[in-house]
């Protein structure tokens, strides 16, 4: 499927600070939209319906399914997430950038449906590192962060399948890091020819 905006795929274990960042150059970048996803799980802490996600039964999310109404979804951690078509499908079409914020195995899926998605996994500096940011989150019991510090093996390993890959070790120049590939993306030849078709057509180059 070919749309004339461009789709950013961050995926990383949970603790490297993947929504941090995300949110952080959500605020710097106003040609950018980010995809609420359709969730399973139940709403922590301050979370609220349509904002972080579109929290629904499994009921629901597999008539969901059922319906076609997700590029993508994947299990995660016992729960079910999608990206439906309804929240990007008509942005990408207009020509506007969307962020999806997903586990690894949705980014695979999203790739293989666009292939010019850009993926971009996000590594943190070290395990032990990953550990203290779980437990200083103070968000889960430490059973979930023992099964979130195990699946992070598994999950790290799929960076090799990534277009890009981020050490998050100081924030700042994580940030800086993403908003270089995002600036990177929109420079390529078809990516400026899709957005800056005048320019192109006046030039007369195809
Ligand atoms: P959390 O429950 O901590 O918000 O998210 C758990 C994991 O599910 C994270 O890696 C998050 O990026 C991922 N996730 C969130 N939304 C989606 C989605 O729509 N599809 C997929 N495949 N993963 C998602």
């Amino acid at each position: 499927m070919e749309y004339p905006g461009n789709l950013f795929v961050v995926a990383a274990p949970s603790g490297a600070g993947k929504s941090s960042l995300v949110k952080a150059l959500l605020e710097l970048d106003s040609r950018l939209m980010v995809s609420i996803s359709h969730t399973t799980r139940s709403p922590r802490g301050q979370e609220q319906n349509g904002r972080e996600y579109w929290f629904v039964s499994e009921e629901e999310f597999r008539a969901m399914i059922d319906r076609g109404d997700f590029f993508e979804w994947a299990e995660v951690h016992g729960n079910l997430y999608g990206t439906s078509r309804a929240g990007i499908e008509s942005r990408m079409a207009a020509g506007e950038d969307v962020i999806l914020e997903i586990d690894w195995q949705g980014a695979l899926q999203i790739k293989r449906l666009f292939p010019h998605a850009v993926l971009i996994f996000i590594l943190p500096p070290s395990y032990d590192e990953l550990l203290q940011r779980l437990q200083r989150r103070g968000e889960d019991d430490p059973e979930v962060i023992q099964t979130r510090m195990a699946n992070a093996r598994m999950e790290v390993a799929q960076a090799r399948h990534f277009d890009f890959v981020i050490i998050n070790a100081l924030f700042e120049t994580a940030l800086f890091d993403l908003k270089a590939i995002v600036h990177a993306q929109r420079l390529k030849y078809a990516a400026q020819r899709r957005s800056r078709k005048a320019v192109f057509d006046a030039l007369n180059l195809s």
